[in-house]
């Protein structure tokens, strides 16, 4: 009889984003499925990692991160948010954000424990918990604002909630925060004892501000006092400086909160590409400038995109921050979300994301998002097919 390995994640399939970037691949299709860019990194920053290799970097790192890193981070984080984080003891790199948030749930989740996610989810989050014995509890950002519902959250609170996972500028819906939504949160928080893990991989992505500074327009969980002392902060390399493949992020948190997380950290990965580091660490110092001018370069390929859009007969819903449009497409098939960017793929040569793969229950409100962090003739090539259908 063949060996039999009882699931430990019975429902998991492979990611959406493995399956639409695979089809888009084998059907030669434009790819707006899976969130990355078609572009490249900026040279500067390539020269140091091909610098520091041929320097020596090339051994293990501190397990925690190279200090110049943690510190440039630091410097970030208090230029930014006004947020004071010792590198020494309260930063640490990680190997993606994907990472930071299985550590960080890892490190605090208990079997019979309760986390509150809030759906559309990005697909990470509830296989971490459920890995980790724990139960997801779901809120949920409703069609079409995907805005947070507090009372649903207050009711969802129970004496079992350890966790709470948020993600704002927020994949896939591209909604944003309010102060007044990070304000709710830490009053509902404030006399529990439960742990909040922000993912903040889009934070310099916030779109219509005043000065065009991205990073002004996002509520950090940095700047809220009750929400900082209970808080594992995520950010990614990979969204500010165009390098997802490299998979370097990390997380922010109080000292005690950090000396969990690195015990888990140490067991997960131990440490990062070393080389990849220390670029980092160069670039951040060297143009501080980059992050802050992301949203303004976002914000232009999200305008074009729209207008790419324009006289098909897709619906565009508003976008607030990250780098991916939702569309309706109620006009062009009433089809489920699934097999419609399936046929958008095969048929029409574009690559799309269903937005009911984020839904644990399947929920199919047949929207779907695009990626635009792409060129603007990949963008313009992609618009010519969409108009056409
Ligand atoms: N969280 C969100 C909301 C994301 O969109 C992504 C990647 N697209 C991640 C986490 C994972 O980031 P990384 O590639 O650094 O692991
Ligand atoms: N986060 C990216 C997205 O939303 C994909 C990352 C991945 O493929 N795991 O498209």
């Amino acid at each position: 009889m063949a060996f039999y390995l009882p699931s430990r994640l019975p429902n998991v399939g492979t990611t959406i984003f493995t399956v639409m970037s695979r089809l888009a691949a084998e059907h030669g299709a434009i790819n707006l499925s899976q969130g990355f860019p078609d572009f490249s990194p900026s040279p500067a920053l390539l020269e140091r990692v091909t610098h520091h290799m041929a320097a020596g970097a090339n051994q293990y790192p501190p397990m925690a991160g190279v200090p110049s890193l943690r510190e440039a981070i630091a410097e970030k984080v208090a230029r930014l948010y006004l947020a004071s984080y010792d590198p020494e003891t309260e930063v640490t790199v990680t190997a993606g954000a994907t990472q930071a948030i299985y550590t960080a749930i890892a490190a605090c989740v208990r079997p019979g424990d309760e986390v509150i996610v809030f759906a559309p989810v990005y697909d990470s989050y509830v296989p971490g918990i459920e890995l980790n014995g724990g139960h997801a509890v779901f809120a949920h950002l409703r069609f079409p604002g995907f805005k947070p519902d507090w009372d649903e959250v207050r009711a969802l609170i129970t004496p079992r909630t350890r966790m709470i996972i948020i993600n704002s500028p927020h994949n896939p819906s591209g909604s944003v925060w309010s102060a007044d939504d990070m304000a709710t949160l830490e009053a509902l928080v404030c006399d529990t004892k439960i742990v909040v893990v922000s993912d903040e991989v889009y934070e310099h992505v916030v779109f219509d501000q005043k000065d065009g500074n991205g990073a002004l327009g996002h509520h950090s969980v940095t700047r809220y006092p009750g929400l900082r002392e209970r808080s594992f902060v995520v950010s990614s390399f990979g969204k500010t400086y165009h390098v997802t493949g490299w998979k370097v992020a990390y997380c922010l948190a109080p000292r005690a909160l950090m000396n969990e997380f690195r015990k888990a950290h140490q067991f997960i990965v131990f440490t990062v590409h070393h080389p990849a580091q220390l670029a980092l660490a160069d670039f951040m110092r060297g143009h501080p400038e980059f992050a802050d001018q992301l949203a303004a370069f976002y914000q232009a390929k999200r305008d074009f995109f729209r207008r790419q859009i324009e006289g098909s007969r897709f619906v565009l819903l508003p976008c607030a921050g990250t780098y991916f449009q939702l569309a309706t497409y109620a006009a062009i098939s009433d089809e489920p979300d699934a097999s419609f960017v399936r046929r958008l793929t095969t048929e029409h040569g574009v690559a799309a994301i269903p937005v009911s793969a984020f839904n644990p229950d399947g929920e199919d409100q047949r929207v779907i998002r695009f990626c635009f962090a792409k060129n603007e003739t990949t963008l313009a090539a992609a618009g010519e097919r969409l108009r056409a259908l």
